[in-house]
């Protein structure tokens, strides 16, 4: 038989693992794509190499890690499907992933495309009908192969033309682990990441900040995305943010994100967080910011407290003296 290729979506998790390796077993040559937004994987950011590399040690899977960020806003912003539970446009936001993998598929002529999906595992993505509407949208009708649940649907084109054996194939259904774990146990995985989700969509909190942040800016960029997820958030007079570190390690993530235009806030001489605005300028929010900032410091019971601000978080020159915020002040601010 010639050579046949494919390419899968790893989402990390451990079915899709599973599914890349069921196919990979059956000699066939399968390339994993794991694709990165601020709001899933983004931690191997900058470490591409390494996480490759764990991938083949630890699965024998070949990896490519490929940043889709500044094209996942636009889907996010406008989910045709519309959200689930939190930020989480699910159904787009697969369409989106399946078609960019169709596109490398076609450009790198492989044969067709795996998932790790199960039916009915997840309420809304996983569904038979929306199986079915990802598939369609996405223009990877005839080419998915979902190898852990392929036995409950038709034989897909690689398995009527033979380059898949549907026999080896499984007909997993429903929320439980256990078939994945024994699989996996099967395979020799001595390792395996939970199931647990990891993105950041359908966390509610954090959910709820993209969704302000995306309903009141026209442009998004990944800096902005990474900062919502830093420390306490504050809504300032005009289009202004306001973020206050929680820790030390906080803190140092506001310096790291630091762009032209935002200001640091420190409690000058005493022990306090950093605070960084960022947005439009407005009259009286440096006061307010100052004040907010405070609060969170040592000095929170003092009647006034010196602020050090500026750009350069070397070289804190201004100065403003204010009265710490009370909680009834700021409780409406928080973002
Ligand atoms: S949970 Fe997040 S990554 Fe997964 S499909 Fe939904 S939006 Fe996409």
């Amino acid at each position: 038989m010639s050579r046949r290729k494919a390419f899968s979506l790893l989402s990390g998790g451990l079915d899709s693992l599973l599914a890349t390796r069921l196919i990979m077993e059956q000699g066939i040559e399968v390339t994993a794509l794991h694709f990165i937004t601020p709001f899933f994987g983004y931690s191997k950011k900058g470490e591409e190499g390494r996480y490759e590399e764990s991938w083949r040690r630890l699965y024998g899977i070949q990896a490519r890690i490929i940043d889709v960020s500044e094209e996942y806003f636009q889907v996010l912003r406008y989910p045709r499907y519309g959200y689930g539970k939190n930020f989480n446009p699910c159904i787009d936001c697969k369409i989106f992933l399946f078609t960019k993998a169709r596109g490398l598929m076609e450009e790198e002529k492989a044969d067709f495309l795996i998932t790790g999906e199960v039916l009915g595992q997840r309420p809304m993505s996983q569904r038979r009908d929306t199986l079915r509407i990802v598939e369609r949208d996405s223009g990877t009708e005839g080419v998915l192969l979902r190898p852990l649940c392929a036995k409950n649907f038709k034989p897909t084109r690689p398995e009527v033309e033979g380059l898949v054996n549907r026999e080896k194939l499984l007909a997993l259904t429903g929320r439980s682990r256990k078939p994945q774990m024994k699989l996996a146990e099967e395979m020799g995985f001595r390792h395996y990441p939970s199931p647990a989700g990891g993105c950041l969509l359908t966390d509610p909190v954090l959910a709820n900040r993209f969704r302000k942040y995306f309903t009141k800016s026209p442009t998004i960029s990944t800096n902005d995305i990474l900062l919502l997820q830093v420390g306490r958030h504050f809504q300032m007079p005009g289009n202004g943010l306001l973020v206050v570190g929680r820790r030390d390690e906080e803190n140092q993530k506001l310096i790291n994100l630091k762009q032209g235009g935002d200001i640091f806030l420190k409690v000058h001489s005493i022990p306090g967080p950093l605070g960084l605005i960022r947005g439009k300028e407005e009259e009286g929010r440096l006061c307010l910011a100052a004040s907010i900032v405070t609060r969170y410091s040592k000095a929170k019971s003092q009647d006034e407290v010196q602020v050090s601000y500026g750009q350069d978080i070397e070289n804190l020159w201004g100065r403003l003296l204010v009265k710490p915020a009370e909680d009834d002040q700021i409780n409406g601010l928080r973002y």
